[in-house]
């Protein structure tokens, strides 16, 4: 039997007898100066999706793997050149993901081929990237709407008052909302480096009579049903960001109602931590939207949102300011029956 014998023959690198060896997190393969696959760890085998008693011994050239054709094409080009290489490589197979691969290799004496999972880190940079083309996207819409009258305006000089008035309105109004998208824009920015010496005992019942007074004017008729048996209900916060947050799902609760929207909060302290739940009978959001509600942009539909002036923000920063706090927040909701958020914040210090 060929086979055995050719595996008889070879003898791993005493490297792959070391116990250390599968604790790295990085993937390592050690080829011979023949190109022999001579050690290989956990990690490896776990990028590459192939059972280790199948690579070792084996020639590298022979084995069918796109990571390994690649690190050959990157050992060619190291052999060259005499020095290491290093490249990136997606991988759909095994443990998918985005890697970066360097290859070392000492006159042709062998090879060692590492394997570093960076998918996180490039989701970080795709996140970055989708968010400046969102928030451009966003503001580009205004700035075309803002440029088409004044266009007008110039070219038209002699139009009716009538509709002079009718053109300015909107004119204003996309300023406004393009104001407000980049006032949310960086408070988000702000938020990534708030200093947590701001922190203090602040009083939940007195944040929501604060936001009740700047809500009820926005949105006349609204009620603000304010539910609890506490007379103090003390979390461990930044006062401002916190009446944000709140303020924020407020606004939402009344934005996405009927008129006059119904409101309410209860506070309630729990065994580790306070509750304060902000609920609405307004129109409610599908079961399918909730997933992704707290992401940066997202509208469940969009046009009604940005009719209300709003492009998906809001959310993104009650979340962020509620991760800041050491909090939790979630969302039930029923279409057409109303909306409640829930937030979880730990007690004064
Ligand atoms: P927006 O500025 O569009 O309101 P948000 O991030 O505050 O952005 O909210 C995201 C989406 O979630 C909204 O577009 C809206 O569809 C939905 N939403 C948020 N709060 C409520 C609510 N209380 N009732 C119904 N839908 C809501």
């Amino acid at each position: 039997m060929p086979l055995l014998k050719k595996l008889f023959r070879f003898r791993p690198h005493p490297l792959q007898n070391h116990p250390l060896i599968d604790l790295i997190d990085e993937g390592l393969i050690l080829l011979d100066k023949k190109g022999k696959i001579c050690a290989a760890n956990g990690a490896a085998v776990s990028f590459l999706d192939l059972p280790k008693r199948y690579l070792l011994g084996k020639e590298c050239s022979e084995v069918d793997s796109p990571l390994l054709r690649h690190c050959l094409a990157l050992l060619r080009s190291c052999q060259k050149h005499d020095c290491p290489a290093t490249d990136s490589f997606q991988s759909d197979k095994g443990k998918k993901g985005y890697l970066e691969i360097t290859v070392l290799s000492q006159n042709k004496k062998g090879a060692l081929f590492l394997f570093r999972d960076k998918s996180s880190h490039q989701k970080i940079l795709e996140m970055g990237k989708d968010f400046v083309s969102n928030a451009s996207h966003e503001l580009r819409t205004p700035i075309t709407i803002i440029k088409g009258f004044a266009e007008t305006l110039q070219d038209l000089p002699e139009l009716s008052l009538e509709m002079l008035s009718v053109i300015t309105e909107k004119i204003v109004r996309n300023c406004h909302r393009m104001e407000k998208l980049i006032k949310s824009l960086l408070t988000l920015a702000d938020l990534e480096n708030i200093p947590t010496n701001r922190f203090q005992p602040c009083d939940l019942i007195a944040l929501v009579e604060g936001c009740r007074h700047l809500l009820l004017p926005k949105f006349p008729g609204a009620t603000l049903e304010l539910i609890t048996e506490e007379k103090e209900a003390l979390v461990w916060a930044d006062p401002d960001i916190l009446e944000l947050a709140i303020l924020n799902l407020l606004e939402n609760g009344a934005k996405y109602s009927e008129a006059p929207a119904r409101l309410s909060v209860l506070i309630e302290r729990k065994e580790k931590e306070m509750m304060l739940v902000v609920q609405d009978k307004g129109m409610g959001i599908a079961e399918e939207a909730l997933d992704h509600l707290f992401d940066r942009f997202y509208t469940v539909n969009k046009a009604h949102s940005r009719k209300l002036g709003g492009a998906g923000i809001g959310l993104s920063i009650v979340k962020t300011i509620i991760q800041k706090l050491d909090g939790t927040i979630s969302v039930a909701s029923k279409p057409k029956e109303g909306t409640a958020f829930t937030i979880h914040l730990p007690f004064s210090k």
